[in-house]
């Protein structure tokens, strides 16, 4: 029976469902039923421990009932007003949200659906902020290769990934890349002396805003040197550059710290979020945008607010369970666990780099850990993909969902991310080591 229904539902979903970044593969596609803890389970009965968090966003782990349980009495509730007016769950997230950043109440909050949204979001305000302010010119962004941005065209432009951008181009215009520190295969500090460089020989009266994640991701977790960031503030401020950190991933406690920027010591002026806000129990994101940077929107002409709005962001069962996610993490301190069992975790995989012949490197912050795997330790070659493969099937028979990221362009798709949920439990975390 169990063989039947399971067979018809693949046969289904090859017919009807078009996968996100895949090569045409059905026999490879898992379609999955349950999720509980860090563990999901397939139609077929299989169980895995989700090293990925799904997309890296289930922090809290599948199957709370509390999150649901959110959902459903806000819908009762209130199912869905518009962010043109407001609503009571709003409120508290933007509260709570400010709490998560530090409790000074110094970001506003534009509510959208996604993390590419909340990006587009953050472009859209930087540049009709300097117009607000008299500075026309400014419409450029400065963004770095390896990162992705997210899907739409502006976000995409963004994204310094060729791969994901080829054969969809021309995207959006203005979007300038520079390289990105790595501690691993360098360069280092060097890295702000070029983006200063760039904004020098761009005009930087023609730059509207740098944007970063304050740890690269999906291009391969690219760890910076400490003082990377505070480096890039400095000359943002130095140039009148907006500095948007995108805390897509980074952001929620993935890190071991609340938001990816506070290891480093900076304030940005615009965050974008999504991912671990609901834990992906529900689709929401934000634009966190400084105060002084809202206040420029408040005049009297006919053009001067954001003109900007989508039908359900903000939707009022989203900020429910946002609200009630960022309570349970502050409850079971997944923000600290994050953190030390990512400290662990280094500490417990540290020695593959003297004692296998293709770890060249492990890395990370948190629940945010990346092995990069070479051909040879000397030359820091990357292994090919195919053997990468091999690794992801390895884990996955032995019930491991990991992935390996990094740029296929480039020829660096040899890092393998591990990022489960926040609350996996001791025998989960030994299970992935
Ligand atoms: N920014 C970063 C760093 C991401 O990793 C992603 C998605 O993975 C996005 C933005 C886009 O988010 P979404 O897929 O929700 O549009």
């Amino acid at each position: 029976m169990q063989i039947k229904h399971s067979e018809t539902l693949k046969k289904k979903d090859d017919k009807y469902i078009w996968h996100a970044m895949r090569p045409y593969q059905p026999e490879a596609t898992m379609v999955i039923e349950q999720g509980e803890g860090a563990w999901i389970t397939d139609i077929e009965g299989n169980r895995y421990l989700d090293g990925m968090s799904g997309l890296w966003c289930v922090n809290v782990g599948y199957g709370r009932e509390e999150l649901a349980q959110a959902a459903y009495e806000q819908l009762k509730q209130l199912s869905y007003y518009p962010m043109t007016h407001s609503h009571v769950s709003a409120i508290r997230l933007a509260e709570k949200l400010n709490e998560w950043l530090g409790g000074q109440d110094e970001y506003v909050f534009f509510f959208s659906n996604s993390g590419s949204e909340a990006n587009e979001t953050a472009f859209k305000i930087a540049r009709q902020y300097h117009k607000q302010r008299g500075e026309h010119d400014r419409y450029k962004f400065v963004a770095r290769y390896r990162a992705y941005h997210g899907n739409t065209m502006a976000a995409l432009a963004a994204t310094g990934q060729a791969q994901r951008k080829y054969r969809y181009e021309p995207l959006g215009t203005g979007f300038l890349h520079v390289t990105p520190p790595d501690l691993y295969r360098g360069p280092g500090l060097e890295a702000a002396e070029e983006l200063e460089k760039v904004l020098a020989w761009e005009l930087p009266e023609t730059v509207a805003a740098v944007i970063m994640e304050p740890i690269i991701t999906g291009g391969g977790i690219i760890m910076p040197p400490d003082d990377y960031l505070q480096a890039v503030r400095e000359i943002c401020d130095r140039y009148g550059v907006l500095l948007i950190i995108d805390e897509v991933i980074c952001g929620f406690g993935r890190t071991g710290e609340r938001f990816g920027f506070m290891h480093y010591g900076i304030k940005p002026d615009i965050i974008s979020m999504a991912k671990g806000i609901t834990s992906a129990y529900i689709p929401l994101s934000a634009t966190a945008v400084k105060r002084e940077i809202y206040e420029a929107f408040k005049g009297a002409d006919n053009y001067e607010y954001f003109r900007h709005v989508n039908t359900f962001g903000g939707h009022p069962g989203a900020c429910a369970v946002a609200v009630r996610n960022l309570e349970i993490m502050e409850e079971e301190r997944l923000v600290e666990r994050s953190r030390e069992l990512g400290e662990r975790m280094l500490n417990d995989l540290k020695g593959l780099e003297e004692t296998h012949p293709y770890v060249g490197n492990v890395r990370g912050k948190g629940l945010l850990v990346g092995i990069e795997l070479v051909q040879d330790k000397e030359t820091k070659a990357p292994l090919g993909v195919e053997q990468v493969n091999k690794v992801i099937a390895a884990c996955k028979k032995r019930g491991l969902i990991i992935t390996k990221n990094g740029d296929t362009v480039a020829g660096y798709n040899n890092v393998i991310a591990l990022a489960p949920p926040l609350s996996i439990t001791d025998d989960d975390y030994a299970f992935i080591v």
